[in-house]
């Protein structure tokens, strides 16, 4: 008994919900963690980890979000919990000019892409339910699955068949009926691999053969493609509209990942549902944020042929390090920000007298020998890989890979 707090003796540690058992903090959270405990310290980092895109959005953004900011009659009050008409309109404008026609009650504003994709998959799944994607897969999603009690399935897509999912692979998993739901991100973080128009059209045709399962299509890096351009699901094949879920964001594709900005296009079934739930948590999405995406939506959209060209230049000086080095492989992706290199030919070599037995290891030994943080594949489903942002600027890149190989290098 404490003398001078006797209530302390009564207090427990709150017992949480046993769903929380079945979820684990974002490994690329716990990078950035370890991180900014070594520059706490003074060390000189270097961080590949960040899934920022590393560029401001256009001046007309900032001025639409200025200009609501100013006005009390838009900010003050409660808000539609489906979107400002304002954002809908601009949403579905943007969708039709990328070849997508939805009609207003098909449409919703969400909480950023995740806020989206964490509510889609509580409206569509439950107990007993599966959800299909192959991996690499984003790492929140078997994450958002368990939350919504359901079990995740994958297919293993090795760098050998650069990441992506065949027909083959799909139809041959999709013979478990008990698979509720297909996710399907393209291009793909932590890959950046852009699946080709053609690819799209012969994974299409054969979701069409499964009429039961829902597709979730996350699109948000949609705009940030080299090379062959963005096709949808949807656009191979109409007939998949009706049990596709397409899901935005101004995060990757404007360079806002703070403004929290996700946006869905769905059968009306499915928007009706997620207003329901977040009529019953969220509410509505801040007003100055709605008008900022509304502004990226409608405004002039060339401002991105310089932010690619100059990831092409980045992700060409990244590749061509890292082909310099032995036994790493790593397909050339044609989108996002990321490469996502195979790192099992260096698994078993040791860094100090100790063996690099997995993803993790090579990685804590990377930040520890050279200051250089990565993530290490397995929270993406492949822990034979690690994943490279290169959205940062060149001279931090150039060093970042010089220490990279050195450490590569040196490994005995
Ligand atoms: N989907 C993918 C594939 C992502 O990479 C991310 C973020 O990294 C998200 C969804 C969620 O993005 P946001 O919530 O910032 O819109």
């Amino acid at each position: 008994m404490n003398e001078s707090f006797p209530y302390m003796t009564s207090l427990a540690t709150p017992q949480l919900a046993p769903r929380m058992s079945a979820v684990k903090p974002s490994p690329t959270i716990e990078v950035s963690n370890a991180v900014q405990a070594l520059k706490a310290k003074g060390e000189k980092v270097i961080s590949f980890s960040i899934g920022v895109p590393g560029f401001l959005p256009p001046a007309h953004v900032y001025a639409a979000a200025e200009e609501t900011a100013a006005k009390d009659n838009d900010t003050g009050g409660y808000l539609p919990g489906r979107g400002t008409p304002e954002l809908i309109n601009a949403f579905l404008k943007r969708q039709k000019e990328d070849g997508l026609h939805y009609t207003p009650d098909e449409v919703c504003v969400q909480m950023g892409g995740k806020g989206a994709l964490y509510n889609i998959f509580q409206i569509l799944l439950g107990e007993g339910d599966k959800v299909l994607f192959p991996a690499p897969y984003w790492v929140s999603y078997p994450d958002m699955a368990a939350l919504a009690g359901a079990t995740s399935t994958t297919v293993y897509c090795p760098a050998s068949q650069d990441y992506k999912i065949t027909p083959e692979q799909l139809e041959d998993a999709l013979q478990d009926s008990t698979i509720k739901a297909f996710v399907f991100n393209n291009p793909s973080n932590p890959t950046g691999m852009l699946y080709t128009p053609e690819e799209v059209d012969a994974l299409a045709a054969i979701l069409v053969k499964f009429p039961k399962v829902s597709i979730i299509s996350d699109d948000i890096y949609d705009k940030i493609t080299y090379g062959a351009p963005f096709k949808s699901l949807t656009q191979s094949e109409p007939s998949l509209k009706e049990r596709t879920v397409i899901v935005q964001s101004i995060s990757k594709n404007y360079g806002m990942p703070g403004w929290r900005i996700g946006m869905v296009a769905a059968p009306q079934s499915i928007i009706k549902a997620l207003l329901t739930l977040t009529s019953q948590s969220l509410t509505n999405i801040p007003a100055v944020t709605q008008a900022a995406a509304a502004a990226a939506f409608t405004g002039d959209h060339s401002f991105l042929d310089s932010v690619k060209a100059d990831f092409v230049k980045k992700r060409d000086f990244v590749l061509e390090e890292l082909s310099k080095l032995e036994s790493m492989t790593c397909p050339k992706p044609e989108g996002a920000f990321y490469v996502f290199p195979n790192i099992d030919g260096l698994l078993g070599k040791s860094y100090n007298r100790k063996t690099i037995k997995t993803d993790v290891d090579f990685c804590k030994a990377l930040l520890e020998a050279e200051k250089v943080a990565c993530i290490p594949g397995v929270g993406f489903g492949d822990d034979k890989a690690l994943r490279i942002s290169y959205a940062t600027d060149m001279d931090t890149l150039k060093e970042g890979l010089s220490r990279f190989s050195r450490f590569v290098n040196s490994l005995t």
